[in-house]
């Protein structure tokens, strides 16, 4: 093994995350060009992301099924704006046990089509409304350029897919999951998301609104975080999905789907990291503290092992992801640097002369060196280390909403939109005209992230052209 320095954000941020996802073990690349492979390292974050968030779509109602892999391809075809926005990225399965298929199948690209088909068979009359099912799968959208967790071929997401008597009751539930993903985001993932609208030409294909959470990754570039649609009667209409109302009419329902992918992940990294490696807010880190054994003689490595077993056990009793690193043949030093790469909130060092004073010594990943280490009584470190852990949440999610408020601007003229974009995020005016956006696109590479749920201020003049704007909306670069 050897310690090599990752490149410094600065200095190459693409590369930094490169090389950081694969050096921590979350993720590796596959034969399949697009493709990837997620370590367990990686695979223990998204559990635990996975975990957070099917507490909370339970919590609200929701129920977890699972839908087939493979759809008829004229499934695909029957909703037009759905088709054409997937044609593109769809995999298509021509061949099946060794004969050509009568009707080629499509490896899903996301599941609205199924769904729909399988909701018109469930779905007869006003009782069986709404129907609150979520699934979590991998999908499959055409894609050359790999970069792990952010742009794949296959990701694993989870999809939402419900239906309703009414518009306003599927567009509460719409902005009722808009809410679960930023409460989310803020107390598990500490980013501070921006939920908003989208565009038309950004908004999801088939879907009559989107609603997506925007966050600033530490380069102030956009990532999307998730979204949530309100798919009108489109997907209703197409696939038939009907009830009879109380006044005994048949009436089309009102759908929507919501999705959150492996993406998450890449965000995590590019929010929190630093040029030592990730930074893991704790609430989803795989570990949440480390013990690392300081001795020099096989007698301290018994004593210290003895301690260290102990603290681990009482640290696993309060609920809290803790290893001890028994590796052999690595200096403690080694060890520190290898579980700062990993993001691990928390560091437990334990030598000789701690255990003798019954001690250990704490060390704050977001705060490195001396300023965050501190000296503490080995009996009654659950409720420290506790302490401590909510303590390394609150200040991620705090250095992060104050990095983004440093890098978005309000700007006054088109000349202060364009260096804005350049570093960050831009909030301005903007009249909704697709022309307005488009141009700043090509002129400036920021596309429309979102119009945010709340607005800074009232009515203005589009940043662009000049004329009466309803709305501010955010224009970032993006991921
Ligand atoms: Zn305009």
């Amino acid at each position: 093994m050897v310690d090599r320095k990752l490149p410094t954000r600065a200095e190459d941020f693409a590369e930094w995350y490169n090389q950081l996802v694969v050096r921590a073990e979350m993720a590796d690349y596959a034969p399949v060009r697009g493709c990837m492979i997620v370590r367990p390292y990686g695979w223990a974050l998204w559990e635990n992301i996975t975990a957070a968030l099917d507490r909370r779509f339970k919590a609200t109602g929701h129920l977890n099924a699972a839908f087939p892999l493979l759809i008829p391809r004229s499934f695909i075809e029957k909703e037009k704006h759905h088709v054409e926005g997937f044609s593109p990225e769809l995999a298509v399965v021509t061949i099946g046990g060794g004969e050509e298929l009568e009707e080629p199948l499509v490896i899903r690209p996301t599941s609205e089509t199924i769904i729909g088909h399988a909701y018109a068979k469930w779905i007869q009359s006003y009782r069986d409304l709404p129907v609150l099912i979520n699934q979590w799968n991998s999908v499959v959208r055409w894609e050359l350029r790999t970069k792990l967790f952010l742009r794949t071929l296959e990701f694993f997401w989870q999809e939402g897919h419900t239906a309703h008597a009414t518009l306003e009751e599927a567009e509460a539930e719409t902005r009722q999951m808009v809410d679960v993903y930023t409460d989310f985001a803020f107390k598990e993932a500490a980013v501070p998301v921006i939920p908003g609208r989208k565009s038309e030409s950004e908004k999801f294909a088939g879907a009559d609104i989107t609603y997506s959470l925007e966050a600033m990754m530490a380069d102030g570039k956009a990532l999307q975080f998730c979204t949530s649609h309100n798919l009108g009667q489109n997907f209703a209409k197409a696939f038939d999905i009907k009830y009879l109302d109380k006044t005994g009419v048949q009436q089309h329902c009102w759908t929507t789907s919501w999705g959150l992918s492996t993406r998450v992940v890449g965000a995590i990294v590019m929010v929190h990291g630093d040029d030592q490696g990730l930074i893991l807010p704790p609430r989803l880190a795989p570990y949440q503290a480390v013990i690392v054994p300081i001795f020099k003689s096989d007698e301290e490595k018994k004593t210290v092992f003895e301690a260290a077993r102990k603290m681990s056990k009482e640290l696993i009793a309060a609920e809290i992801r803790v290893k001890i690193d028994e590796r052999d043949g690595m200096s403690p030093g080694f060890k520190f640097n290898d579980w700062e790469m990993r993001g691990v909130p928390l560091r437990i060092e334990l030598g000789p002369k701690d255990v003798a004073s019954g001690n250990c010594v704490l060390a704050r990943r977001d705060r490195p060196g001396r300023e965050g280490k501190t000296t503490v009584s080995q009996q009654g470190i659950a409720p420290v280390a506790s302490k401590l852990l909510g303590e390394i949440q609150e200040a991620l999610f705090q250095r992060a909403l104050e990095f983004r408020k440093a890098n978005t601007v309000t700007p006054k003229d088109y000349g202060e939109f364009k260096a804005a974009v350049e570093k960050g995020f831009a909030m301005a005016h903007w009249c909704g005209s697709a022309e307005c956006e488009a141009k700043i696109k090509e002129e400036t590479r920021a596309t429309m992230r979102c119009i945010p749920l709340e607005q800074t201020s009232g009515p203005g003049k589009c940043i662009f052209c000049g004329k009466a704007a309803a709305e501010q909306a955010i224009f970032a670069r993006a991921y």
